[in-house]
């Protein structure tokens, strides 16, 4: 599929006129129409064109939740609920209209179980919201993605960040949820014990269903103690592939490394520029090791080891707070800072993972196909886990320049996937890379479609996205 071949989607509007007037009795002020609302509810962040929905409404609760899925599927009007708009590949954009359930009024941290080291919070609180209120408990929320998402949108996309190699992801934060089903019907997937083997796995067929199955309304974390001692820093290579060889000798030898960053020489001028920092302006790890104050100095000096065995170095790492707080908010606004490298461009950001044997490999061939091809495209990824990321910056009113896009995130994909790996390893499918699943999954997009029609018959939950081809 061309990334400009959105799936389109019926309208229905006598019945969305319907669902409106509904919301508009219960719901008064909590529906807004307006136009710039609505656009704003559309998707945002990325090339993919703005969709608007009908209208958007604020639930409070999960009983609200209920009587807006039960009008949406009584007059078989589109759904599409909404966190914090952040995701990437066109996952709120309405094709056929409908109603945006925005979450950010349920945003209630109902529980903290510190001696149990987990939470129960409503989807619509925020990563950082939730850090904040556990700042004096001892624990934290590993996962952060670089935006301030909401804990509900994060589940559904299965979301991860810079602290996934040793955290994990969203799929292993989330011990249980609650959700309001396509009949209205509210199931809670699990309890609060750490393992469980009662029956069919709903908690993770929910995490990354990217809201079309049902809407989260509840949701139980896993939590983590906060490290005695933290130590971090940057370190520079002569190429990405040599940096690439680094991360996987530090993987396959066991370091339990909390954050270990790829960024390419293009990134680092940008992150330079947009945080005002002078660091080295070539390909470059970023890295943090969580522990005892012995164990991460040992940990950091074994990497400092490595990396010259790569012709990598010097490693200058610290423990001071302030200065890694620095590093990690510089490596968080990498995305915002590409845009200084072509100010009115629009990105296109793909989100690649293969086995950690491979990544060195993938990241070679995509940095010399970027060149080959003239393309404009820093290089920034999770490359502990295999994971890594090209944010394309293009105008998306040429159209020769968006079929060469087009054509190179077809080749990174592609390649990928012939790797044993995956086209999207944290930022879902969406609308975007709709067009890869098939290839990637095969006959399991069919067994996807009859999951997706058992619970959601007539098609009300978030259309046109995830299993479409
Ligand atoms: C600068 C930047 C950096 C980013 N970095 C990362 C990163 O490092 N790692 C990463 O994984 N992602 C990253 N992202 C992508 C994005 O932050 C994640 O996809 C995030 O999980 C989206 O959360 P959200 O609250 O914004 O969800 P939204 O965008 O509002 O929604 C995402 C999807 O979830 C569904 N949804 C939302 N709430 C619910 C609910 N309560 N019930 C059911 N479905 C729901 C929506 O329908 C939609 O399909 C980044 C984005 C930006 C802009």
């Amino acid at each position: 599929m061309a990334l400009s071949d959105l799936i389109a989607v019926q309208r229905n509007d006598e019945g969305i006129a319907k669902v409106l007037e509904i919301l508009r009795n219960e719901f008064g002020d909590r529906l807004q129409t307006g136009h710039s609302i609505r656009e704003q509810h559309g998707h945002t962040t990325t090339y993919l064109p703005n969709q608007m929905p009908d209208g958007v409404v604020f639930p409070e609760n999960t009983e609200e939740v209920q009587k807006i899925v039960r009008a949406c599927a009584a007059h078989r009007v589109p759904l599409i609920p909404f966190g914090t708009g952040t995701s990437l590949e066109g996952h709120v954009n309405a094709p056929g209209g409908g109603i945006s359930l925005d979450t950010s009024r349920m945003n209630r941290i109902l529980a903290v179980n510190a001696e149990d080291l987990d939470c129960t919070v409503e989807p619509g609180v925020t990563r950082e919201e939730l850090n904040r209120h556990l700042r004096d408990t001892g624990l934290f929320f590993p996962i952060d993605p670089g935006a301030n998402a909401s804990l509900g949108g994060m589940a559904s996309t299965r979301a991860s960040g810079t602290n996934a190699v040793r955290y994990g992801t969203m799929r292993e934060a989330v011990l249980s949820l609650t959700a309001v089903m396509a009949d209205g019907e509210v199931v809670k997937t699990g309890a609060r014990a750490k393992k469980s083997a009662a029956g069919y796995d709903l908690t993770r067929l929910l995490v990354g269903a990217e809201g079309t199955l049902g809407v989260i309304t509840s949701l139980t974390l896993r939590l983590q103690g906060i490290p005695q001692a933290i130590s971090g820093g940057v370190c520079p290579f002569p190429t990405l592939e040599a940096a690439s060889r680094a991360v996987i000798a530090t993987i396959q030898m066991g370091i339990p490394v909390a954050r270990i960053e790829l960024v390419n020489a293009l990134q680092m001028k940008a992150i330079n520029t947009y945080s005002r920092l002078d660091y080295p302006e070539s390909p470059c790890l970023f890295l943090e090791f969580h522990g005892s104050d012995a164990g991460v100095a040992e940990q950091a000096e074994l990497f400092g080891m490595i990396a010259e065995e790569q012709g990598g170095g010097p490693f200058l790492w610290t423990t001071v707070a302030e200065e890694r707080n620095r590093l990690w908010k510089a490596r968080h606004d990498a995305y915002w800072a590409s845009f200084s490298l072509r100010p009115g461009a629009k990105g296109l950001s793909t989100d690649v993972c293969v086995p950690i044997s491979r990544l060195a490999e993938c990241v070679a061939e995509t940095e010399a196909d970027i060149a080959e091809n003239g393309l404009l495209a820093p290089v920034v990824g999770h490359a502990g886990d295999g994971n890594f990321h090209t944010l394309v910056l293009m105008d998306p009113d040429d159209p020769a320049e968006v079929a060469k896009v087009e054509a190179f995130v077809a080749r990174l994909n592609r390649r990928a996937i012939a790797m044993d790996g995956t086209c999207t390893g944290e930022h879902g499918i969406g609308q975007g890379k709709s067009g890869f699943l098939r290839h990637e999954l095969g006959h399991g997009v069919d067994v996807m479609r009859l999951i997706k029609q058992a619970l959601d018959p007539h098609g009300i939950f978030n259309p046109g996205k995830t299993i479409t081809g």
